[in-house]
């Protein structure tokens, strides 16, 4: 039988004793069961809503009435997750896919008297700002955002209108590398021009489900002055304190215990993780030696190839790395870290996080053990 989240109890059991005092030391978890009893009139509305649950009324009924729960905490960095795969399909509102193909193309349409695309960005020169240092741009393809995040700012635009290029065989790892190499030389233009932007940021908000406000495919780019971003900043120190307390690398581990329960896939330099406490559904993390590594963009690519399998539309791509320049010695040792999370469906009108995932942990219906047999499929 294959692996499942609901029986993380039986896996970490299996574990040799090495690979179990690691699991130990980096996560502790609960497994619980909702009882959910519902009258009798809402029978058929349940039968009906999660009829992809099972194939005959009484065990969908019975699948609802008695929901396993399994929440797991990393106790170094306080990332948790609660598990209920039955929530995958629940009945949520939803355009079409169709409506959403329609939409996409209506924001690269043509003009019927200048006959140019009504998108900005199939115009980037243009039809979008520079950022302030020399050139302003890198080649064609970076421009400032109107509305900025921080003091440096940047995007990628990329060749193609679509955000759902990456779905299509016509997406390749040069399209990738590409975008790594770009946004690090708008990264470096950045560092040359103020000293004190020395922490880059590499986000790409895919539709709008991932917070973009602009359809056409593209990454952005910021860089913190003096001190790294919140979240980074407290995965460094998290991870300098796990050193100090135990004398061995947390990203190791971290990797270690991924593998050991069979969640982690190797792609050349780069490893793959189906992350056991994802942000948000389908959470994969790759980890990287360095960010010019030739492994990276390869990496990369196949991560999206397998969101494309899973079927995602929207996500969200966030890279933490160490600061530009001189070796750090306070960063020595952290990796760079590449995040996707999927954001759902594009026609669903419900946000994907809610109450739980800002202030609690976050509530998760896909398996990362499924996320991981994704990874495998996609081959070395
Ligand atoms: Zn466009």
């Amino acid at each position: 039988m294959p692996q499942r989240i609901t029986n993380l109890e039986e896996a970490v059991n299996a574990l040799d004793a090495g690979a179990r005092r690691t699991f130990d030391r980096l996560f502790e978890f609960t497994v619980g069961e909702a009882r959910v009893l519902a009258p009798k009139a809402m029978e058929d509305w349940i039968a009906k809503a999660f009829a992809y649950l099972a194939p005959t009324r009484e065990e969908i009924l019975s699948a609802i009435r008695r929901q396993k729960i399994v929440h797991v905490v990393n106790r170094i960095t306080g990332q948790g997750t609660l598990f209920n795969a039955i929530r995958a399909l629940r009945p949520i509102e939803a355009k079409s896919a169709d409506d959403v193909q329609k939409e996409i193309r209506d924001a690269g349409a043509r003009c019927p008297i200048c006959g140019r695309s009504r998108c900005s960005f199939c115009n980037v020169e243009q039809l979008t700002p520079e950022n302030d240092f020399p050139g302003g741009r890198i080649g064609k393809k970076t421009c400032a955002n109107v509305a900025a995040y921080d003091a440096w700012h940047g995007l990628v635009i990329f060749e193609d209108h679509s955000p759902l290029h990456f779905r299509t065989d016509a997406f390749t790892v040069a399209e990738v590398a590409d975008l790594l190499a770009t946004s690090r030389a708008w990264a470096e233009k950045v560092y040359a021009a103020d000293p004190d932007a020395r922490y880059f940021f590499l986000m790409w908000n895919c539709l709008w489900k991932a917070a973009a406000s602009i359809i056409h495919g593209h990454a952005q780019m910021t860089v913190a002055r003096k001190f790294h971003y919140a979240k980074v900043e407290r995965l460094r120190r998290d991870a300098l304190d796990y050193r100090k307390a135990h004398k061995t690398n947390y990203f190791d581990d971290l990797v270690r215990v991924h593998d050991a329960l069979g969640l982690a896939v190797r792609w050349g330099a780069v490893t793959a993780l189906a992350h056991l406490v994802p942000v948000k559904e389908k959470e994969l993390v790759l980890v990287a030696d360095r960010f010019d590594s030739p492994d990276l963009a390869p990496a990369v690519h196949r991560a999206l190839k397998v969101y494309a399998r899973l079927g995602v539309e929207s996500y969200n791509m966030a890279v933490y790395m160490p600061p530009l320049g001189k070796a750090d010695p306070v960063w020595e040792s952290f990796p760079v870290l590449v995040h996707f999370v999927d954001r759902g469906s594009p026609g669903a009108k419900t946000a994907d996080v809610g109450a739980m995932e800002l202030y609690t942990s976050s509530v998760v219906s896909s398996d990362p053990f499924d996320v991981a047999a994704a990874l495998r499929r996609m081959g070395k």
